[in-house]
């Protein structure tokens, strides 16, 4: 029975940047205005997620950590037989408390309908809850996970170096924070800070705080297709060619700030972080030969997709996405960015 619960959470928790991203999704989630992320060697000795979200009450916590969908994971065949696909609603800090050590520190915020006097401090080990004691503690949630897979030395040795570990890490906090540019995020490695954005809802002050102040100044709006869905032409957008998206939307770097050897790619579908090589792609291409030899533009791209146009059945943990016309998608990217760049007089 441990053995498969702890085989089940690997499947959930496959490195730290795993059990930041279910953190962080939990902090935004409970209405956060604030998360703090904080990592010590690239996360394998510690990530602590601090958040001012709703909070949970003692009885909140207690259930927060028990394993919801059993039903789902019954032996190693489920497993390998994809279970992933099936998503893991409920799952993730359970999974996380069955191979780590975890302290959950939190109190309920003064606007709930609920005590919020007090706090509680849940501490679980390898799946076991060790002790749930009453806590004084601002409001929010703060969730430290300590010592990830000491209980599962296979996993623990597979754990790359520090600095790969955090790059992965550094991936996850990032993209969220520039999703969500009205929510202050931070992100410090081994006591430095590494970046920190204001929450003031301002995407290119989120752009600044995460790859600074030249990149971003820099910087190129593209906006093209738009809420109207292909009617162009109103509050400034771009026409949009025909084409599986309704709408792309975000920041692109200036070809002659662009001094970058790898690329910084962030791509949203419908708000939710992907990766897709069709975008790369066709971001790339928009470029033309504007870019000097192996360099890389820096772009936050947000696009509308009509469900059914993505191909929503891939792995729950997988980022990389396929659209059903890939071919379209490109052609709708490529002359949305050049039409920003054009615009820019380039
Ligand atoms: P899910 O997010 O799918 O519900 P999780 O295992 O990630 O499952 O979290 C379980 C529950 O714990 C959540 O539904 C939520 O009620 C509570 N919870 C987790 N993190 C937080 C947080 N940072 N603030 C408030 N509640 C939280
Ligand atoms: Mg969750």
């Amino acid at each position: 029975e441990a053995t498969v619960e702890r085989i089940a959470a690997g499947e959930v928790v496959e490195r730290p940047s795993s059990v930041v991203k279910e953190l962080v999704e939990n902090s935004l989630d409970a209405d956060a205005t604030r998360v703090e992320v904080t990592v010590e060697r690239g996360g394998k000795d510690g990530v602590t997620v601090a958040d001012d979200g709703i909070g949970m009450t003692e009885t909140e916590v207690r259930r927060a950590v028990e394993e919801h969908t059993t039903s789902k994971i019954r032996d190693i065949d489920d497993l390998e037989s994809g279970v992933g696909t099936l998503g893991f609603r409920g799952e993730a800090l359970h999974a996380v408390g069955a191979v780590s050590r975890l302290t959950i520190t939190t109190r309920p915020r003064s606007d709930r309908d609920v005590d919020s006097r007090r706090g509680t401090e849940l501490t679980v080990e390898g799946g076991e809850v060790t002790s749930v004691e009453p806590a004084g503690c601002p409001e929010g949630t703060t969730i430290e996970v300590d010592d990830l897979f000491f209980n599962v030395p296979a996993r623990r040795k597979y754990l790359k170096q520090d600095g790969t570990e955090f790059a992965h890490v550094n991936t996850v906090v990032t993209s969220y924070a520039l999703a969500n540019p009205d929510i202050a995020v931070s992100l410090t490695h081994d006591g430095r800070e590494t970046f920190a954005t204001t929450g003031q809802n301002d995407r290119r002050e989120a752009v600044m705080s995460v790859y600074g102040r030249e990149v971003a100044e820099s910087m190129v709006e593209v906006s093209a297709g738009g809420e109207g869905g292909g009617e162009s032409g109103d509050d400034g957008d771009a026409a949009l060619p025909d084409g599986p998206l309704g709408g792309v939307s975000g920041l692109v770097s200036h070809p002659e700030t662009t001094r970058s050897t790898r690329e910084y790619l962030s791509t949203y579908v419908n708000g939710r972080y992907v990766t897709a090589g069709a975008v790369r792609d066709a971001v790339i291409e928009a470029y033309g030969h504007q870019l000097a030899p192996d360099r890389y533009p820096f772009a936050v791209l947000f696009l509308d997709v009509p469900a059914g146009d993505v191909d929503v059945n891939v792995h729950p943990r997988k980022l990389e996405v396929r659209f059903a016309d890939e071919e379209g998608v490109r052609e709708q990217i490529e002359a949305a960015v050049e039409s920003a760049l054009l615009e820019d007089g380039l």
